[in-house]
């Protein structure tokens, strides 16, 4: 009996090498199944992967030979890729065996403002998720989020407000919008406050501290993207200004309250969209 991780059928064809079955035995291998984060030169011939994998989360990876242009592995290391993995337990890092393409959201590439995206969900991941730790609900939510920026169906600003309040809300960090945090307030006027984390009426809010403005249609658009599920938001619509209000809003809370510096990717992405 080998012991090793396996998360689902399609990894069903990845074979062990019969030599290496007492060392499988012993975990050395993880066979798991992953999307590509970040696929980086390591070498002339290598590329250095952090992976969001199925059975331990965020992991770190050196994918030997996969800079060669008749790599077996160059399809599945791409960036934006999800792929079946047999990975080699090393002491700081992980070394492809194997890996198989299952599926690649190959557009993400070719369009530079869905390239912009799709990259910054992928940092926004990488950033906020600690080594190690196996986090289905991330992985569903990144692999749904670059389908449905792929397929273009739904508004890309919106998904993208709706990605973060989202991943905030797996990792525990849920901004506290639907009422004013001290009296229940549920008519506004509003004006959001980064350090409190949440909003206030203007009654409640505080002369040292007043907070920013929130407008009656952004925060109606804010408590919706944190209730509706992914299919609801092929339905949904909002003004440029409610828009501009909400990506202010999470940038802010993400900063302050995640504390992991600028993200170069939404810098990228805003240039563009200028
Ligand atoms: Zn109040």
């Amino acid at each position: 009996m080998i012991k090793i991780a396996i998360s689902g059928s399609s990894l069903d064809h990845l074979i062990v090498d019969p030599d290496c079955q007492q060392e499988v035995g012993e975990l050395k291998y993880l066979q798991t199944r992953a999307l590509v984060l970040r696929s980086r030169t390591f070498s002339e011939t290598d590329r250095l992967l952090t992976l969001l994998t199925w059975d331990e989360g965020k992991v770190t990876a050196k994918a030997p030979g996969a800079r060669r242009i008749k790599s077996k592995l160059a399809a599945a290391v791409e960036l934006f890729t999800c792929s079946s993995f047999l990975l080699y337990r090393g002491k700081t890092l992980f070394t492809v065996s194997q890996a198989q393409m299952e599926n690649c959201y190959s557009n993400l590439m070719v369009h530079l403002k869905d390239y912009a995206r799709g990259l910054y969900f992928a940092e926004l991941v990488d950033r906020l998720l600690p080594e190690g730790e196996s986090n289905l609900p991330v992985f569903h939510l990144l692999q749904n989020a670059w389908a449905e920026l792929e397929k273009g169906e739904v508004d890309r600003d919106l998904l993208t407000r709706f990605f973060e309040l989202r991943l905030l809300l797996i990792l525990g960090f849920c901004p506290h919008c639907h009422n004013c945090v001290l009296c229940g307030d549920t008519g506004g006027p509003f004006y959001w406050n980064t350090a409190a984390g949440g909003i206030f009426c203007s009654h409640c809010r505080s002369p040292q501290q007043p907070g920013v403005s929130l407008s009656r249609g952004a925060h109606a658009l804010l408590t919706k993207l944190q209730q509706i599920s992914g299919k609801e938001l092929k339905t949904l619509r909002a003004p440029p200004l409610q828009q501009k209000e909400l990506a202010d809003f999470t940038a802010c809370f993400i900063q302050y309250w995640t504390d992991v510096g600028p993200f170069k990717s939404l810098s990228f992405m805003e240039e563009l969209h200028k």
